[in-house]
């Protein structure tokens, strides 16, 4: 959507296409991984399932939810650029308020950063109310790779799973980046690290113990290009199906963008 111009996207809100506003963070990711790790991941992700699906991707919202110490490393990291979970709804529910106005109708919302999931669902909530136009319907992905298959897992983690919250920076955020970016990942200096405690509760301030300290929590060395093949090929698959299923796409959709990319745009 970035890339389009007004009319591109007048056309495209015209035959019913949807939009995907990825939301991400800017959070450290080791010494292995960039900080648009999560941004990174998403948009491409996005891009994967937009054509099938008839769905714009809109520019990515950057900034996520105060990072947490037993999911994403914490605050104590330079580079980390957090904002509040006020802002993250405000920002997130202005914009789809903004792509209704725009026409679209089918929108969904697809998160990565662990710490924004509420937050996101809360925007999209709020939006609804605010907007109240007949015919919109919002999904919200709050973690797209949530629901691998027990194949895929077990190629990914064996018996040493451990669990979605501490897999930050580890086997599957390396593994995809591997597989997509691998000139963004530093992998020779991938580490195996976790906290020293990592309970189930959370106490402020942090305790330094609840912060491995490069960063990862869990084993970054684990990864591979091939495992990220595996988990994206059926991240996508997933998401496509339950887009379909929520959201469908319009009839015509695969024709209309062919006739965008003869250059039928109306004038303007
Ligand atoms: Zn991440």
């Amino acid at each position: 959507m970035a890339e389009a111009t007004w009319p591109e996207v007048a056309e495209a809100v015209e035959r019913g296409a949807g939009v995907v506003l990825p939301v991400g963070s800017t959070e450290q990711h080791a010494y292995h991984l960039p900080l648009a790790t999560d941004a990174i991941l998403l948009t491409e992700l996005a891009l994967a399932v937009a054509e099938p699906l008839d769905l714009l991707v809109a520019p990515p919202v950057a900034y996520g939810y105060r990072s947490r110490p037993l999911s994403g490393g914490g605050q104590g990291f330079v580079g980390t650029l957090s904002v509040s979970a006020r802002t993250v709804i405000a920002v997130i529910e202005d914009v789809v308020c903004e792509l209704i106005r725009c026409g679209f109708r089918r929108i969904v919302l697809l998160n990565w950063h662990y710490e924004n999931a509420s937050f996101v669902y809360e925007a999209g909530w709020l939006a609804h109310e605010r907007t109240r136009v007949p015919g919109v319907r919002i999904m919200i992905v709050e973690a797209a790779f949530s629901e691998l298959s027990p194949p895929v897992m077990d190629e990914l983690f064996g018996d040493e799973f451990p669990g979605w919250d501490r897999e930050h920076a580890a086997v599957l955020e390396t593994s995809l980046m591997l597989h997509l970016h691998p000139e963004l990942v530093l992998f020779d200096r991938a580490v195996d690290d976790e906290a020293a405690r990592h309970p189930f509760y959370d106490v402020i301030p942090v305790p330094v113990d609840f912060v491995p300290r490069s960063g990862a929590l869990w084993k970054a060395t684990r990864a591979s290009a091939a495992k990220g093949g595996s988990a994206w090929a059926e991240i996508g698959r997933n998401l496509e199906a339950a887009i379909q299923e929520e959201l469908g796409a319009p009839a015509a959709a695969t024709a209309a963008i062919m006739d965008l990319s003869k250059g039928s745009i109306p004038n303007g």
